[in-house]
């Protein structure tokens, strides 16, 4: 039934998310009958382990239907504080710091709608993750959005923030490993912007859900940075989840680590929104997060794989002599489409142009505010990403000639 009505002021500016729509689109093609290879997905194609799949099965037979405490249930958020507390070799994140939610994404979302308000300014680093302009526009705050600069692998730095600040500059997002490029920051990368941040008064708020999917080093987290500086840790919320690592992208489970008064209110939120993530998933969280051998070698699996595929395309897209981001983590490769007079979104043109005619799906850099760029995800199975970045390099010299 098609109604005509007019949203209210509440989403009028939002738009949908470009990732998923590609995904979307390459799906409703394939079960149209055309063999469509899908470089645009977000998630692992690797199965959860049997090992966390079966004890979910335990715990649905040991109960676990009912509601839980809205934040999380006690042993997940207390296993997940005491990680966070490794990093920082201290004892001072506690339970209460943590409030698991549906999902790293409502995890962001609880982060963006309790910090920040409007006539607040929020620097994000560009390219982004999509959902970040949007979640902050539903908080009707305002993106600033900080080119990060092309010989540095498009990350941002201190000095960049701080020329982009305005006064009216309440926070930074950071995501390492970052979405879309696959650039990781350092740890004394993280340790000025967070120098910074402390020194200005912001909140940052690190998205860290690729943190595992490194290839060269672990990647560090933004709790490494505020090792041994209480001062550094005051305005800092750290997000993570289950989604990527432990392949569990369709469980939902993410979390938020905060200051306790931000975590309070951020429970007071998803009382009133989805109150507590699904008590099932929670437990196969747990499982995953407490059963450290076994999912270190899972994740070690996984992560070999995955660096198995970015080897083969990265050396594709080298020997094709294609300009792309170096990349160290998460499962995306970053390519620049060239630009052709009177376009001044090539990278969605040539997306169109890709999944029409060549039957390949990936993501437009526009998604990430980054128009002259597209993302591919590695996400698939080899032979699809060979067939599809042989097809990606096809396309891109034939543009050239
Ligand atoms: N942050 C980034 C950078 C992501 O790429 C994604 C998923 N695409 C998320 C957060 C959301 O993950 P989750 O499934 O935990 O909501």
């Amino acid at each position: 039934m098609s109604v005509q009505f007019n949203p209210s002021s509440n989403v009028a500016e939002l738009q949908e998310s470009a990732t998923i729509a590609v995904s979307a689109r390459a799906k409703a093609l394939r079960a149209a009958g055309r063999a469509v290879i899908d470089l645009g997905a977000g998630e692992p194609d690797f199965p959860t382990p049997a090992f966390i799949r079966e004890s979910a099965k335990r715990a649905l037979d040991a109960g676990a239907t009912r509601y839980t405490l809205v934040e999380g249930i006690l042993p997940l958020r207390e296993c997940i504080a005491t990680r966070a507390n490794e990093r920082l070799a201290s004892s001072v994140i506690t339970p209460a710091d943590v409030v698991v939610s549906t999902g790293s994404k409502q995890a962001l979302f609880n982060s963006c709608f309790v910090l920040f308000g409007p006539s607040d300014d929020v620097l994000v680093p560009t390219p982004a993750w999509t959902s970040y302009y949007q979640i902050l526009t539903l908080a009707r705050a305002r993106a600033i959005e900080v080119p990060g600069r092309r010989e540095n692998s498009l990350k941002i730095t201190a000095d960049d923030l701080e020329r982009a600040a305005t006064p009216r500059t309440r926070g930074v997002m950071i995501n390492s490993p970052t979405n879309p490029t696959g650039a990781v920051y350092s740890l004394d990368e993280l340790r000025a912007i967070l120098e910074l941040a402390a020194l200005r008064g912001w909140w940052v708020i690190s998205d860290e859900i690729y943190r595992e999917i490194s290839y060269e080093s672990p990647a560090p987290s933004l709790l490494d940075a505020a090792h041994g500086d209480a001062r550094l840790r005051e305005r800092l919320v750290v997000v993570d989840g289950v989604a990527k690592a432990y392949a569990m992208t369709g469980w939902r489970i993410g979390w938020s680590i905060a200051p306790t008064s931000v975590a309070r209110r951020i429970t007071a939120l998803q009382s009133h929104t989805t109150s507590n993530a699904t008590t099932l998933a929670q437990h196969a969280a747990l499982c995953a997060l407490s059963s450290r051998e076994q999912s270190q070698s899972a994740i070690a699996t996984m992560v070999a794989e995955f660096r198995r595929r970015r080897d083969t395309a990265a050396g594709m897209l080298r020997s094709a002599c294609v300009d792309f981001v170096d990349p160290h983590g998460a499962f995306y490769l970053f390519v620049r489409v060239p630009s052709k007079a009177g376009d001044d979104a090539p990278g969605t043109t040539f997306a169109r142009e890709l999944l029409d005619t060549r039957d390949v799906a990936v993501v437009p850099g526009a998604a990430f505010r980054t128009p002259e760029w597209i993302r591919i995800s590695y996400a698939a199975p080899m032979e699809d990403v060979v067939e599809g970045v042989r097809r990606v390099v096809g396309l891109l010299s034939s543009n050239r000639d």
